[in-house]
């Protein structure tokens, strides 16, 4: 017997129809420069429909690849809905990634048209002549600058003008593809992730749930996690579903920025990755700012520090909300709340839970193979590798021949070394290639970098497997003083530290300080950099 349903597709059309009719008056807000630009609801999905008509106009056609390379700001917002509901594809390009796989990533997703910020527009005229699909530049603002050698090239602001704000939204499949982003590979090309529209309404529904997020009208969201990464967590499509006002930081990501913001548009919500954090509870220490307004930090991306987590908690009153996902994943997985029972116990229990990357949101399963393709048991103890399934997983990456190596019996094989304890909280071991491997054993280098974030004097750690004659690897502890602690803090210190938390074989066999931990084009710690910039270390014997 089949259920007796009407068919209705779940497609972006009806979000954005609905933030039109029922939300009109709420604001979005972006930084720029000095200033702030306010406008409302009505007008952006106003120019939403200028944008489409400008777009048809420009030749695109359901199907066409339209690529962004752009900051968080409210033009980029009217892009992620004019373009997906027109029946195109958005592509956000990652911005920080070296120009030859920029150029790969348009070429291989065949972008038409290219959106540029008007302050990225020198990259984007270097990387011009190797974009071969690419017909038309638009300059997201009021003209185009004088001198460009970006060619047919427009100005946003004059397509909107001379465009009608009415566009007969097309009724689409939810299998059609609305947005697509690339992976920021490690090995080889980064690969292309396409996302259906269904796929984004539900992860839409997964991030408000209230054991995950519990997104609301209420709520004044700053996403700081660029456009440009797995779509800005998808949190752009999640609030404009809900009503939610929207604070865009634009390209002013500094500790200092996000306080002040946070402060004067009273953002109750924010997400990105822990690097940000990390920096914004130094500035706490120094520098007072009313962050009250604050219900959740949503940190995500790379491990979240339990001195951290703890930090904000017990300095502050915050709360980091940790979760883990992929590109792959849209990219809610888990996110580690607590359970009722589970705030019964003792504070030191409850952090711990909180800095592990916590239990499936509704729609996806988890679950952790052994090398020999066996589950592990969810005893919290048994490493396998993070395999997952749902409905906003991907089934295949975007025209790769490396696609099914990913697969297994229909789970999506992560690459991360996990844990899934008996409450079925999950916790990052470490990426199978940062494992260090040590005789039979392996040293998590994301344990041992949370141990010593957790001293006082400590702003970041990043721990690397060193070769070693006798027991393979060993690890070596890249360590960042606070500013203040500069000259004085000790390697002695360090191991001090670590001593009574470790067993001998766990601890590192020596600690260098650096000046900084390499980032990622999106803010991660680079291993790959810091393991160069080590290779041939002489560590002791
Ligand atoms: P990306 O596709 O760039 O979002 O990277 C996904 C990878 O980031 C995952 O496979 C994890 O290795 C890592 N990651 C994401 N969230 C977390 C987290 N909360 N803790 C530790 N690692 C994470």
């Amino acid at each position: 017997m089949q259920g007796q349903m009407m068919d209705y597709q779940l497609t972006l059309r009806p979000v954005l129809e609905r933030a039109k009719r029922l939300f009109p008056r709420k604001e979005i807000v972006t930084k720029a420069g000095p200033s702030l630009e306010r406008y409302t609801y009505e007008q952006m999905t106003e120019r939403v429909g200028r944008l489409a008509n400008a777009l048809e106009k420009l030749g695109i056609r359901r199907g066409d690849r339209v690529a962004t390379f752009a900051w968080n700001n409210s033009r980029h917002l009217e892009i992620y809905f004019a373009v997906p509901c027109m029946g195109a594809v958005l592509h956000p390009i990652n911005l920080r990634l070296p120009g030859d796989q920029i150029a790969f990533i348009a070429n291989h997703a065949e972008d038409q048209v290219l959106f540029v910020d008007p302050s990225l527009l020198p990259a984007v005229e270097k990387l011009a002549p190797y974009l071969k699909s690419v017909k038309q530049f638009i300059v997201m603002g009021d003209k185009v600058p004088d001198g460009t050698t970006l060619s047919p090239v427009h100005a946003y602001e004059d397509l909107l003008k001379n465009a009608s704000p009415d566009y007969p939204w097309p009724n689409l499949d939810e299998n059609e593809a609305a947005a697509m982003c690339y992976t920021s590979g490690t090995t080889g090309n980064p690969k292309g992730v396409v996302y259906s529209h269904r796929a984004i309404y539900l992860h839409s529904l997964g991030l408000s749930m209230a054991d995950s997020f519990g997104i609301s009208e209420r709520d004044s969201f700053m996403p700081v996690v660029p456009m440009f990464h797995v779509l800005a967590w998808c949190i752009p499509f999640a609030t404009v579903m809900l009503g939610s006002k929207l604070v865009f930081p634009g390209p002013h990501m500094q500790p200092r920025d996000l306080a002040e913001l946070i402060q004067a548009e009273q953002v109750t919500l924010t997400a990105g990755v822990p690097t940000l954090w990390m920096g914004l509870l130094h500035l706490l220490e120094n520098e007072r700012y009313d962050l009250s307004s604050l219900r959740g930090m949503i940190v995500g991306g790379a491990a979240a520090p339990y001195a951290m987590i703890e930090g904000f908690k017990k300095k502050h009153g915050l709360d980091v909300m940790h979760a883990w996902g992929m590109t792959e994943t849209t990219p809610l997985g888990t996110v580690s709340r607590l359970k009722s029972y589970q705030l019964e116990l003792p504070e030191a229990e409850q952090f711990a839970l909180r800095a592990k990357q916590g239990i499936p949101v509704p729609g996806v399963e988890i679950r952790a193979m052994d090398e020999g393709g066996k589950e592990v048991p969810w005893d919290g103890k048994s490493f396998g590798e993070l395999q997952i399934r749902g409905a906003w997983v991907i089934s295949s990456y975007y025209n790769d021949d490396r696609s099914a190596e990913s697969f297994q019996d229909g789970w999506f094989r992560t690459g991360d070394v996990v844990t899934i304890d008996s409450e079925g909280f999950m916790q990052i071991v470490d990426r199978t290639k940062d494992l260090v491997k040590s005789g039979g054993e392996w040293i998590s280098s994301q344990v041992l970098e949370n141990a010593i974030m957790s001293h006082p004097k400590v702003l970041e750690a990043a721990v690397i497997a060193m070769p070693h004659p006798k027991w393979q690897e060993r690890p070596l502890a890249c360590v960042v003083p606070k500013p203040d602690f500069k000259d004085s803090l000790t390697k002695q210190e360090i191991f001090e530290h670590l001593k009574p938390r470790f067993d001998k074989m766990y601890l590192p066999d020596d600690v260098v300080f650096i000046e900084a931990v390499p980032k990622t084009s999106v803010g991660k710690f680079d291993k790959k950099v810091l393991r160069a910039q080590f290779k041939g270390y002489k560590m002791p014997e």
